[in-house]
């Protein structure tokens, strides 16, 4: 009677696609059979949140929201309001005929950088002068906790671009000039994901604490003409593949969920459109059997050749193998004309049911269909003081030491912790945005205590000993200096934060204020120059009047203990240059490998305290 009856009901309700006991790839086809092409169109479109809601995600059946630029839901939003708002889009979807839970994206790209409160690693350029990639691997798994901590799970991360030209506004973001040393850092995708078994042949993800990763920006985004952002790259076939795109293979081979169109353009080409870049090299020699994702507005800027609407961008976008486009404001005007251009029989079912099939696998790989809301007990892992020591190693081993000492046998650091009187100056020594730089709260980052952590002067207040005396000022006032009698002086200077174009930057000089600070106090005081940069800067002329030099790349928020640790010789300097250190701009962009190239600092070095660190 009634239990026969219930089982029949249970029978009808069977779907073969939320039985997680089945394959995967049956998973997918089952629930692909399933699917109207609108909800199949909805789940190749990825928009901003702020522009969603519960109706139109059901609706639509959108597949994806991102926090364009790490957009929040308030100014200082903590873990909770994070949570509740990607909870609040999750329910949303789950509430969609087929139930297919989204898949939040955000740029964590050194921690889970959007979130108050979180743990900030050094960028990339900092990690690759570490050369350690079980280090980044651990970052790697701190920043899918502290991104699943807040439902989030989906990473744009990491950037393996090889950055050829340090004039690029990303620069940072790339660990290195070397493609080697970049292939070597795509353990970061072992710990964002984790480590796919031996063997593994296709996108993986571990467990329900760990994220969807994105390798971006494929391919050559770094090798962009003097250096300008979505610039064409005009290198050879065996350029493109030998320099820029060496990383992605790796990245596949870890089980890379997602990869990234760059903005860029190869020889002409964009990347969007570029049908024999994306899909003959990527998806079918490579093997890439995740989904590539269009960048923010990307399809928008295929504007070749010349007049063309935006029908055709999407047409050529998708064409070419995108596979999830981020459209972040009209989804709507997307949706339609791609089924317009399915309906008509210009965009065959077969490329659809392709990116589809791609973009499930991921959903299905990272658990979302069991278990589609963030665990509580992640929200501890945010901002925890392990991660926080963690990233303290980071800073130590990402720092590299340049010079040390004016003249044989006079070298200043390690420094004394017992001096009586030191000072601490220049415009990054208490500032904890600037220390963070770009992709920090903010898109572009910000200044002053944007989040909590730990500055290059609380870091040497906790070093010293109790009787030492700390002046520190902003400003290198001369007649601060002049008459004082410190034993010696940390000067903290470099760039202002930025992201993309708006870092491009011709000069690469240092700002007027931080060489002040070097003159004025460097001429009266012996000092260690402590330079906050995300890439190179032009140093040479002030190099002579340092006694120590050391650069710090963009370290993050636990920068003031880590670089503590080092100056003050508890751990001795490890980190080598990641790219070659120019002389002046005439010098760029960079060639490796070029007998005439005639750098201050060449790629790889990096002196040791338990060295004569003279150069003369
Ligand atoms: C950047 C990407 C980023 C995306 C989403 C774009 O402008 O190029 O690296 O992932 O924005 O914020």
């Amino acid at each position: 009677g009634t239990r026969a009856k219930q089982s029949s009901v249970s029978r009808d309700r069977y779907r073969l696609y939320q039985d997680a006991k089945r394959p995967v790839e049956d998973r997918i086809q089952d629930l692909l059979s399933r699917m109207t092409l609108l909800e199949k169109i909805g789940q190749m479109t990825q928009t901003e949140r702020t522009v969603t809601n519960h109706t139109n995600i059901r609706e639509f059946g959108l597949g994806s929201i991102l926090s364009g630029g790490g957009s929040a839901p308030a100014e200082n939003a903590s873990v909770f309001q994070w949570d509740n708002m990607t909870n609040y889009f999750q329910r949303a979807a789950m509430s969609s005929r087929l139930q297919i839970p989204i898949n939040y994206g955000i740029d964590a790209v050194h921690g889970n950088n959007n979130i108050y409160g979180a743990t900030i690693f050094p960028h990339n350029i900092g990690l690759g002068c570490t050369r350690d990639s079980d280090l980044v691997e651990r970052i790697g798994t701190a920043t899918a906790l502290e991104s699943r901590a807040t439902g989030i799970s989906y990473v744009f991360a990491p950037c393996i671009a090889v950055c050829r030209d340090p004039r690029w506004g990303r620069c940072y973001e790339s660990y290195s000039e070397d493609p080697e040393i970049v292939r070597n850092m795509t353990s970061l995708i072992d710990g964002l994901q984790g480590r796919a078994p031996p063997g593994w042949d296709g996108p993986y993800v571990e467990s329900s604490d760990r994220v969807a990763a994105c390798a971006k920006h494929f391919v050559g985004d770094g090798g962009t003409t003097d250096g300008i952002n979505g610039n064409n790259t005009e290198v050879s076939y065996d350029e493109l593949v030998n320099i820029h795109m060496k990383a992605y293979k790796d990245a596949i081979d870890k089980g890379v969920t997602t990869i990234m169109a760059s903005y860029s353009s190869w020889n002409g080409v964009k990347m969007h459109a570029n049908h024999f870049l994306l899909t003959k090299v990527l998806k079918e020699q490579l093997g890439f059997k995740g989904f590539i994702i269009s960048d923010y507005m990307g399809i928008d800027q295929i504007t070749d050749p010349p007049g063309v609407n935006y029908t055709y961008s999407v047409y050529a976008g998708i064409q070419a193998g995108l596979d999830m486009i981020m459209v972040p404001f009209a989804y709507d005007q997307f949706i339609g004309n791609l089924t317009q251009m399915v309906k008509s029989g210009l965009i065959p079912m077969s490329r659809i049911d392709d990116a589809v099939t791609r973009i499930l696998r991921v959903k299905f790989q990272l658990g979302l269909f069991e278990r589609p809301y963030s665990d509580n007990k992640l929200k501890l892992s945010v901002g925890h003081d392990w991660h926080r020591q963690l990233s303290r190693e980071a800073v130590r081993k990402s720092l590299v030491l340049l010079k040390n000492g004016i003249y044989p046998g006079s070298r200043l650091l390690p420094l004394n912790r017992h001096a009586k009187k030191i000072l601490v100056v220049g415009s990054h020594a208490n500032d904890i945005g600037l220390q963070c730089g770009g992709w920090t709260i903010h898109w572009q980052g910000g200044f002053g205590d944007i989040t909590p952590g730990t500055t290059v002067l609380q870091g040497i207040q906790q070093a010293v000993s109790p009787t030492t005396e700390v002046v520190y000022s902003e400003r290198a006032k001369k007649s601060l200096i002049k008459d004082q009698d410190f034993d010696y002086a940390v000067v903290v200077v470099g760039e202002p934060p930025y992201a993309e174009s708006q870092g491009d930057n011709t000069n690469l000089t240092i700002p007027l204020m931080g060489t002040h600070a070097i003159r004025n106090t460097c001429r009266y005081v012996r000092c260690v120059v402590v330079i906050i940069s995300g890439r190179p800067l032009v140093i040479e002329p002030y190099l002579p009047m340092m006694d120590a030099l050391v650069a710090a790349w963009l370290p993050g928020t636990e920068a003031g203990l880590g670089i503590a640790d080092v100056l003050f010789g508890a751990y001795d300097f490890t980190g080598k240059l990641s790219r070659t250190w120019f002389r002046s701009v005439d010098q760029l962009p960079m060639n490796v490998g070029d007998k005439y190239y005639d750098p201050l600092f060449p790629f790889g070095f990096g002196l040791s305290m338990g060295i004569d660190g003279t150069r003369n």
